[in-house]
């Protein structure tokens, strides 16, 4: 009877659909309300296409751990952290595939230093992108309506679900449902799914929460994009005396091209016509000279369509084309005329790099995103820029070899490096000290001296961020850069004026199924205490969700 009841109450506040719906509903015959049965049955519809699409998609997963120590200042600090790249592989339920080094798992804890350290499985992550893998129904959850709420561009009905009775398997928690086509668009809660695998140390004692959010990638096609989790409340039954508090971030990419058209790892064929067309030159036989530069093209090009073939390098884009703004800004204050022109990339990953594979500049990302200004994203192209004028190699010609690249997209991190020695370091540090001199920049260095101080005093507790891929250390043992060190302030964490690093994901949004980049055009908001601070933090993910296309028009309410 109390089942009854229950369902008698909400059957009353029937769910009204918005005008667009209500239109849509119209034109099909169907009614213009919904019953909870009838809304919860939409979902679980939705929750079972997007769970086959999951198995057919294979996306680039990035994670991302702090492990935070309580400081009575700045809130939290991180003490140290985790990350793991791998691609989402759904035939056999979630998992993920390695694709950096640390294969199959985080890096083992110390066993004689931390006995008691957590070791997450990454297949535990790739459950989170799912409230629940098998149904969200009502045989098996409790439903109850909470209310409307616009989630970004999305009218979306807000609802409480539980596991029936004392079930201990599933999802608790609050779920967002978008009311066109009743997409799950957030999920906000703890799975008790997830919870077995992403700790295997744990079990049951201890559950992860996470705030997990899909994206409209095309239109009636809703993807997992961002999943946060955070646990820095852990003083509910500590099962053991060393759990982690943390902040991790999970992001997800590559859907596009990871997708079920693509089978294998070389079917991907793409018929863009040639950018160059050297028409002047082709009738002619190329002097030693052209050859060798041809050929040295022909290794950046490969591995640059390598890297956005394996979804880590975004294709060109608007975001490239600020970059080379600011790259010209250098080169034109200096009299820097090249015989080559230098283009700017970014790869779509986390860890602070960057990197010159020919005339191609690359940086990551995390680290844009991080970059407190433009004078300290000047100096980190200034310094690539100087490889370049200081005539060091730039490119490994064995790349100019078909073979070389076809490896799997798991080896190419281990494959592709892009160093220098360290005699080439300190000359393009030393000549990027130069090129600032000259730049528009000059009078900011202050700032980026101040970012490479928050780099360094960071590089012991956050030695996966800090450790690049395939490019240079950004901060190479506190010697790199040290003249710019010198000309900055010391770092005061609790000075909210002084901002000497960005959270992560401060500035660059990708689009999940394409890889494109764009910048986020937020205001900056005066921050209200030192605890908002966090330079190069992981903050909760909040993606501003829209329709792939537009909505009909509608009569405004
Ligand atoms: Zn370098």
């Amino acid at each position: 009877m109390k089942n009854l009841s229950r369902v008698a109450v909400l059957a009353s506040s029937l769910i009204v659909l918005s005008p667009v719906a209500k239109a849509q509903q119209e034109a099909s015959g169907a009614p213009t309300t919904l019953t909870l049965d009838q809304l919860v049955d939409r979902i679980a519809k939705g929750e079972s296409a997007l769970i086959a699409r999951m198995r057919a998609f294979r996306p680039i997963v990035e994670v991302y751990i702090q492990n935070l120590a309580p400081d009575p200042k700045l809130g939290t600090v991180p003490t140290k952290d985790e990350y793991f790249l791998g691609q989402f592989d759904g035939k056999d339920g979630p998992d993920l595939i390695a694709l950096s080094h640390n294969k199959g798992s985080f890096s083992p804890p110390g066993i004689l230093s931390r006995p008691f350290s957590v070791q997450y499985l990454p297949a535990g992550f790739a459950a989170a992108t799912v409230p629940d893998w098998r149904l969200l129904d009502t045989q098996r959850y409790e439903f109850a309506l909470v209310r409307r709420e616009f989630v970004g561009e999305a009218r979306t009905i807000v609802m409480d679900i539980h596991p029936k009775g004392d079930s201990a398997e599933g999802f608790t928690g609050r779920i967002w449902v978008e009311d066109r086509d009743f997409n799950i668009v957030r999920f906000n809660g703890i799975s008790r799914n997830i919870d077995q695998k992403v700790s295997s140390f744990f079990r049951k004692r201890l559950s992860f929460h996470v705030d997990s959010w899909r994206v409209n990638v095309k239109p009636g096609m809703w993807l997992p994009a961002y999943v946060y989790c955070e646990e820095t409340e852990l003083s509910d039954k500590p099962a053991l005396p060393r759990m982690p508090r943390i902040k991790s971030q999970i992001r997800l990419w590559g859907y596009e091209l990871k997708g079920i058209s693509s089978q294998g790892e070389f079917t991907t064929i793409q018929l863009d016509a040639p950018t160059i067309q050297d028409s002047s030159e082709q009738a002619r036989q190329l002097s030693p000279v052209m050859s060798q530069r041809r050929w040295e093209q022909q290794a950046e090009d490969n591995v640059i369509d390598r890297l956005i073939r394996a979804g880590l390098m975004a294709p060109a884009g608007r975001v490239d084309t600020v970059l080379e703004t600011v790259l010209n800004n250098l080169m034109v204050t200096n009299g820097i005329n090249l015989e080559l022109p230098l283009k700017c990339r970014i790869l779509l990953t986390s860890p602070l790099e960057s990197f010159t594979v020919g005339h191609t500049i690359v940086m990551s990302r995390g680290l844009i995103d991080v970059l407190p200004d433009e004078a300290s994203l000047a100096m980190v192209l200034g310094h690539e820029l100087s490889h370049v004028v200081l005539g060091h190699q730039l490119i490994d010609t064995k790349f100019a070899f078909a073979d070389r690249l076809m490896i799997p997209d798991s080896d190419l991190l281990s494959t592709f490096r892009f160093r220098h020695p360290t005699s080439e370091e300190s000359a393009a540090d030393t000549k990027v000290i130069q090129l600032l001199a000259k730049s528009p920049y000059k009078d900011k260095l202050g700032d980026a001296g101040l970012f490479l101080r928050a780099v360094a005093a960071n590089a012991k507790a956050l030695t996966n961020l800090i450790q690049p891929h395939m490019g240079d250390l950004i901060v190479a043992g506190g010697q790199s850069l040290a003249a710019l060190m010198q000309k900055a302030p010391e770092l005061a964490p609790e000075k909210l004026d002084q901002i000497a690093a960005l959270p992560l994901g401060a500035r660059l949004v990708v689009d999940p199924w394409t890889d494109r980049l764009d910048l986020i055009r937020t205001p900056t908001v005066p921050l209200a205490s030192a605890r908002e601070k966090v330079p190069l933090a992981v903050t909760p993910l909040m993606p501003y969700i829209r329709y792939a296309e537009p909505p009909a028009r509608a009569n405004p309410e």
